[in-house]
């Protein structure tokens, strides 16, 4: 399967993990689900790096095919799933985590899901309602590259969802993604992130362009991880001692960090991907960085570490951090 449209999977579910879905989303249908059914629980997780409050949320999931991972074979990645207690019958579920920032002055957003483009997603705006956020009140939006899992809520139902937030792309990914050559050029499930990105420069003309590594905000910077994409970016959080590395894909679940020549469908350029995979993942070990990462299972914060030379994810404790 290599078409993602959000049909693509609604059929790859089986029936009874539809009936789930819909039930937990709130919105099935009938007046007998509607009184039986409990409001979904909307997951938040909020950790204090500094001065900064930063929660994460949650636009939904996604089931990859274990075919989506090239430097692997499908069979190799189902092994590895199911010795990680993380093989579902789609594939590999990656979920979609976005992160907001405050300070008290300022409210940014890093990333926005793909708003129902993919899989069982389109949460975000329920999750900040949840948390007492309006979209209008977001003063900034970090695009940490113009695939559509991370830039659909942005435009979603061809609207300018938060309209008030100056937002924030690599110059790379723009030049990218609104190439019509390029567009042409790729393969079919693609073209949805070309087709949102035009929609994203015509709601959002005056986009602040990202040309290189720099502070944005007091404490919030922009890192360069150039190869997921070619505008691939991170957000470094940072006060008083404290920091928090978002390194959006630059880490999937099962596969990332104990393998840095593994790469996933949506790369064009993998030896890119995974010369900065190769990179990054020792040195975010030798950091001892905490890292949030867009795909890891919920609220996707953790740690590479070092486990007698082997690279792998150690969940980070959020909850009663005192
Ligand atoms: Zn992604």
């Amino acid at each position: 399967m290599t078409n993602l449209s959000r049909r693509a999977f609604a059929l790859s579910f089986p029936a009874a993990s539809i009936v789930a879905a819909s039930a937990l989303s709130g919105r099935s249908g009938g007046a007998q689900a509607q009184t039986l059914q409990p409001k979904a629980v909307v997951p938040a997780a909020q950790i204090k790096v500094g001065r900064f409050t930063v929660t994460a949320l949650s636009d939904g999931y996604a089931d990859m095919p274990f075919s989506y991972f090239p430097g692997r074979t499908p069979q190799e990645v189902e092994q590895a799933a199911g010795a990680a207690f993380a093989a579902k019958p789609g594939g590999i579920r990656f979920v979609f985590n976005q992160y907001l920032v405050e300070d008290g002055e300022r409210r940014i957003l890093i990333d926005t899901g793909p708003a129902g483009t993919l899989g069982q997603s389109g949460q975000l705006p329920d999750a900040l309602q949840s948390i007492g956020v309006r979209p209008d009140s977001i003063g900034a939006v970090i695009v940490t590259h113009m695939h559509q899992d991370h830039m659909g809520g942005l435009v979603a139902g061809g609207r300018k969802n938060f309209p008030d937030a100056e937002v924030y792309v690599d110059g790379r990914d723009v030049a990218y993604w609104t190439d019509p050559a390029k567009r042409a050029a790729a393969p079919d499930f693609l073209k949805n992130s070309f087709d949102i990105s035009a929609e994203m420069v015509r709601l959002y003309p005056k986009l602040q362009v990202i040309d290189g590594e720099r502070q944005i905000s007091r404490g919030i910077s922009i890192v360069d991880l150039t190869g997921h994409t070619p505008g691939h970016i991170g957000v470094r959080i940072e006060d008083d001692g404290q920091s928090l590395l978002m390194v959006s894909d630059m880490l999937f679940p099962v596969v990332h960090p104990s393998a840095a020549d593994v790469g996933f469908l949506f790369e064009q350029d993998r030896p890119a991907a995974q010369a900065m995979r190769a990179r990054f993942f020792p040195q975010a070990a030798e950091a001892k960085a905490l890292i949030a990462a867009t795909h890891m299972p919920f609220p996707g914060l953790g740690r590479i570490v070092s486990d007698g030379g082997r690279l792998r994810w150690l969940p980070a404790e959020w909850a009663h951090q005192g």
